[in-house]
């Protein structure tokens, strides 16, 4: 008891004393910006005081604790294609017919000729890109558009290049999905003077039209929907080993990039600037080097930012759990029961949209806080195996293993949908399903049905990979919130002066932070209200941010 009362003192004196650093970056921050907190529409030319203005990182720093051994995966360790991309925020692993199935329109061509070996030639004459199809540049060009109507403040910061480009000189190497919004994000770092090589973390994750409108526009990228293990690699490869240009900054989804980086360019990691790091997976591999102490650059860990964590975990699987059942189902909600397996983000977001359409939700969880914010929020919490006969759906959100098991599966009954919304395939386990005495059908595209000897069907979906990215469309809007995020860690980065951020993971400064989602407010005319000077001075704020300590949990 004793022990854990200091521990819980020292923590708080340690998150005062962050606090107080913080309020000294706010005061930095505001006397070089001398924006408002009101400023919701803050001047896009303010945010270069945003660049420059970082707090003492020391205090930023945030070690993530693994949760068993299995996580703490040496870097070193070359991943295996399962670890990769169970892990990341990538898709599925071999959701081979379709990443988005509804979403994309991707190739239907039937040509069958490995992009490899194919010659292709942009229309300003470039072959440095290798794509599934060059020609469908025009139709990803729409796409590209459609995703910037809804990413508003990437498109303001594009505004800075008409004045000083922050990102000028900067070598980008990107590997993420590649989609109409990351595309928007890719534009938006040549924009501000960045010159891109991208590649994709996922082999099924490529939109083929908009990877050939990017090749199209001056972007090197290398990735078609549908790569092989090889093609991945190779593809990476591409962007990294080209003569006569080397990356000093790498935007990364997962950590492949990196790892390839590390391992096989050595004196080119040794002289990148910065890495942002997106997923999960990649920030584990990046504390796990700088645990080891061979992390020669400063990276900045995305994931956990505020305004990426409590929105796209959130938001996004709010507005696309549905879509992915629909599309899929063409299921209706009302009045059907459905279990949600873990109330973290991602649960949290399922539970209330299935609940608006009235659906009867119920809830497991492991951890009782959670298990009390789902009572309160008015969820029954129960054991998967008390409940799992009467279920019309079983969704998982967990982010970990083997929580529906084949026992489960057993005593589903006849028409229960099961489906996956975390990282992972493992949740579901699926492997226990190929069975001789089950039969599979594919009924529609990321649609099985699994049929016992009594007739008895059960209907999985992606087969248990994530189902919003394989199945259905994201919000471009959120989506633009975790891009922004990105595109500031780089602009930081890649601008902080010599000794700001040493070879270390660092969280992005809490009035970046606060500065993306400031960027998102006028789409919603939101105002917000201005602390008075004494008010301020009450609260012991700055009246420019930052307005929470970093250990407020939001
Ligand atoms: P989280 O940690 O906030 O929530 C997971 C919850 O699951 C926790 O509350 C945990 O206690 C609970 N849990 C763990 N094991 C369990 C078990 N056996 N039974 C019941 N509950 C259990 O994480 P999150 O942000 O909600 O993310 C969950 C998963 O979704 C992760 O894999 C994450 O990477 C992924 N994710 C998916 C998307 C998407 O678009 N589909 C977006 C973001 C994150």
């Amino acid at each position: 008891m004793t022990d854990c009362g200091e521990d819980a003192k020292l923590e708080v004196k340690q998150a005062s004393k962050e606090f107080k650093e913080s309020e000294n970056v706010a005061e930095k921050y505001s006397a070089m910006t001398g924006t408002k907190n009101s400023d919701v529409n803050m001047n896009v030319g303010e945010l270069s005081a945003a660049f420059t203005a970082v707090p003492t990182h020391k205090s930023m720093k945030k070690q993530i604790q693994f949760a068993n051994q299995e996580e703490k995966q040496e870097f070193s360790k070359f991943p295996t294609k399962t670890g990769r991309r169970s892990l990341s925020r990538s898709i599925s692993q071999s959701s081979t017919d379709s990443y988005s199935s509804a979403a994309s329109y991707t190739d239907s061509s039937d040509d069958e000729t490995s992009p490899r070996e194919k010659t292709q030639v942009n229309s300003k004459g470039s072959s440095d890109f290798c794509v599934k199809n060059i020609k469908q540049a025009e139709f990803g060009r729409r796409e590209i558009e459609i995703a910037e109507q809804d990413m508003s403040a990437l498109i303001s910061l594009r505004k800075r290049a008409q004045g000083e480009k922050p990102l000028a000189g900067a070598k980008v190497v990107g590997c993420t999905h590649i989609t109409a919004q990351t595309a928007v994000l890719i534009e938006t770092l040549v924009a501000l003077g960045a010159q891109c090589r991208w590649t994709a973390c996922n082999i099924y994750s490529t939109q083929n039209e908009v990877a050939a409108a990017l090749a199209e526009s001056g972007v090197s990228v290398f990735a078609w929907k549908g790569e092989s293990e090889d093609d991945f690699w190779w593809c990476i490869d591409r962007c990294v080993n080209v003569e006569g240009w080397q990356a000093n900054m790498i935007l990364d989804d997962g950590g492949d990039l990196t790892h390839w980086v590390y391992k096989k360019y050595p004196s080119v990691f040794k002289k990148v600037r910065g890495i942002v790091e997106e997923s999960v997976t990649g920030v584990h591999r990046l504390y796990q080097l700088s645990k080891a102490g061979k992390l020669c650059v400063p990276a900045m860990n995305v994931n956990d930012s505020v305004t990426k964590q409590k929105f796209d975990n959130l938001y996004c699987c709010r507005e696309s759990i549905l879509d992915g059942l629909k599309r899929t189902t063409d299921v209706m909600f009302g009045g059907k029961q459905v279990v949600v397996c873990g109330y973290g983000e991602v649960g949290k977001g399922c539970c209330s949209a299935l609940k608006a359409l009235g659906a009867i939700v119920c809830v497991t969880e492991i951890d009782p806080i959670c298990a009390l914010q789902a009572c309160m929020d008015g969820f029954k919490v129960v054991k998967l195996n008390e409940v799992v006969r009467q279920m019309d759906m079983v969704i998982t959100c967990t982010g970990n293993k083997n929580v529906v098991t084949r026992e489960h599966l057993d005593r589903m009954k006849n028409g229960c949908i099961v489906c996956n919304m975390g990282h992972s395939n493992t949740e579901i386990d699926v492997a226990s399903l190929r069975t001789p005495e089950l039969t599979w059908e594919r009924v529609r595209s990321q649609v099985d049905h699994v049929i016992w000897p009594d007739g008895k069907r059960v209907i999985l979906l992606a087969e248990g990979r994530l189902l919003n990215l394989s199945c259905s469309t994201v919000p471009s809007f959120v989506l633009s919130i975790t891009a922004t995020t990105q595109a500031l860690a780089l602009i930081e980065l890649y601008n902080a002066p010599e000794g700001r951020y040493k070879q270390d993971v660092y969280l992005l400064p809490k009035k970046m932070d606060e500065y993306v989602a400031s960027l998102h407010l006028p789409n919603f005319d939101a105002h917000l209200t201005e602390l008075s000077d004494e008010q301020a001075k009450y609260m012991g704020l700055n009246k420019n941010g930052p307005f929470k300590p970093n250990y407020y949990r939001y």
